[in-house]
């Protein structure tokens, strides 16, 4: 599951394989993705 958890409404949410950017649907706040291994998405900062 590429899922992260937003930092400001803390709901998860699904990334797309490999996006480098992600909004939560939740609170819109828009997020630079990383991801330590292609299974797992990490939030890396807001933008
Ligand atoms: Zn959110």
């Amino acid at each position: 599951m590429n899922e992260v958890r937003c930092l400001n409404c803390l709901k998860r949410f699904e990334v797309q394989p490999k996006a480098e950017e992600a909004a939560c649907p939740n609170c819109e706040t828009q997020y630079r993705i990383s991801w330590p291994r292609p299974d797992q998405p990490k939030i890396r900062g807001s933008i």
